[in-house]
Order: structure tokens, then sequence, then C-alpha cells
């Protein structure tokens, strides 16, 4: 009986210890090395962390551009409102960090994430969910500029985008009506729509998750995988590159593009839509509705 006394003294005595050392871990990790799993999941996995205030009330945008490849302060101001519109953050802060010429031809996805963990310093910090947007000066390496398919963003984790700048404002001098603050605009709504979830975006190893953005409707196109088939929305499928030929299969495998937004697509849609511009860049009803349900506005 004394034996087993003095065991379980023991046994109390190693976890308080482990306890204490868990939070002094803990205390560290605010201090001095950051941690990044909150940052590592896949594209739409924090749907619900942006769209409620359940366990963030705020949200802190790093965007990181090459010099001269800096979004209009009038394009930050548009994504900011989409952000408050859809989402139930009051609190949104962004910061800028330059960086100098990549004097790269093309990059690749792979790069791109090295480039981000390289340059990043916006993590998520107590009650602060942190993005980073890198805002390039060099195309996508799977463009074909002869062929007049450009891309002008891509998502690929959930607080991970990239937007091809130097494409954007080529797009934009070929328009006389179209400045670089509506195509700006519309691609950084529409990447971040992904990073909402839409449409019936991640979890694919848990497709049941409370935390996805599941459709309430059914609206999904059926080659553009995880675009919409709404008529005029933000979201719709016809602006993006099929993604049906890639395998969502090995999404965990290597780094994936939730989206490859086509600049001449949007390009045409933003022209065509001139007389009533607001409705190239704003969600239709079923997104709006899948948002509602996982939390949002
Ligand atoms: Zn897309
Ligand atoms: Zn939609």
């Amino acid at each position: 009986m004394k034996e087993l006394r003095f065991l379980s003294l023991i046994l109390l005595l190693g976890f308080l210890i482990s306890c204490s050392k868990k939070s002094d871990n803990e205390n560290e990790s605010q201090e001095k090395p950051v941690n990044k799993a909150g940052n590592l999941k896949g594209s739409g996995e924090s749907a619900n962390d942006i769209l409620s205030n359940a366990n963030f009330d705020k949200l802190l945008i790093e965007v990181a551009y090459v010099k001269n490849f800096k979004p209009t302060d009038a394009t930050m101001d548009n994504f900011v409102l989409f952000l408050k519109e859809h989402s139930f953050k009051s609190t949104i802060e962004i910061m800028y960090k330059e960086l100098s010429s990549l004097k790269e031809e093309t990059l690749t996805l792979e790069e791109i994430n090295e480039l981000e963990q390289e340059n990043r310093t916006a993590y998520n910090n107590g009650k602060t969910l942190a993005f980073y947007i890198f805002f390039t000066d060099a195309p996508s390496d799977e463009d074909d500029e002869e062929e007049d398919l450009v891309t002008l963003g891509a998502v690929y984790r959930n607080t991970s985008m990239v937007i091809y700048e130097k494409t954007i404002k080529k797009l934009s001098a070929r328009s006389f009506f179209i400045t670089d603050e509506d195509i700006e605009t519309a691609t950084l709504n529409h990447e971040f729509g992904h990073l909402f979830g839409l449409v019936n975006l991640g979890f694919e190893n848990e497709p049941e998750s409370p935390l996805k953005t599941k459709m309430v409707n059914p609206h999904e196109d059926s080659e553009a995988l995880n675009h919409c088939t709404t008529n005029g929305c933000l979201m719709r499928a016809e602006l993006s590159f099929n993604q049906t030929n890639k395998s969502s299969k090995n999404y965990t495998q290597s780094l994936h593009a939730g989206c490859r937004l086509d600049g001449v697509s949007l390009l045409n849609s933003l022209e065509k839509s001139l007389t009533s511009k607001s409705k190239a860049q704003n969600l239709g009803i079923e997104c709006i509705r899948d948002l509602q349900a996982n939390g949002g506005r």
C-alpha cells in the first residue's frame, strides 16, 4: 500500500513537472520561435476562423510586394470592404513589406513558397489570424502568352496567396476602360473567396469537417472545380482555368494551387459589366449562403 502511494506521488510529480514544462514552452513561443502550424493548412481550411469571431477577432494581412508592383491604396480599401462585408472581423490591419526584384523570367509555385518562407513575418498569434499575400514581378511558369493564357493569382495554403502583379499591369494596359485597381480588386476578392472555402474547397481528407464551407445548394461547376455556376458571381467557373485535369487526389503530397485565375476571361467580364461594374467583383447569392452557413456575415 505504501509503495502504491509512493508510486502515485511520483506519477503526480511527473505530471506536474510535464505540465509546467508545457506552459514554459508556450510562454517562450510568444517570444522567440514562431509557431507556424496554424498557417500551414490547406486552402479553405481556415474558412470558419476567417468568417466568424469564435477563435480569432483580428485579421493581419502582410502584403509583400516587389518594388513598383505594390497594389493601389484604393484596391486595398476595396479588399478590406469585401472582407468586412462577408466576415464578422472589424479589425483588419494591413502591413507592407517591400522586396527587391526577383529577376526571374517566371515563378513556379514551389519558388513562391520558398520566397514566402524567407520573407513572411506575420503568423497567427493569440486572436490574430495572419495572411501573406505576395505581389510578384514575374508571371506564373504555367502561363502560355502566345495562347493568351495568363494567370492573375493563386492560393496555395489556408493563409497564403500570390498575385501576379506584372501580369495584371500588362492586362490593364490592353484596355482603355479597365484599371489596375479593377483587376487587382477582382483578383484579390476572387482568391480570398477561395480562402473563405468557396466553392466546396478544402478538407479533402475530412469532407464532413464542421469547419468546412459546405454548399447549402449545389452550385459547384463540374469542370472548373471549386468554382461557381451562378451567373455574374465573382467565383464563377469561366474565370478560372479548368482544373479537372490536375489530380485533386494528391493535394497533400505537393503544393497545389487551389485556383488559377484566368486573366483574359476576367478582363472580358470586367469590360462586359462596365455599366454595372460592381457585379463583376461581388459574390452571388449561393456563395453568400455558403459563407453564412459557416459563420460568415
Ligand atoms: Zn478561382
Ligand atoms: Zn458563386
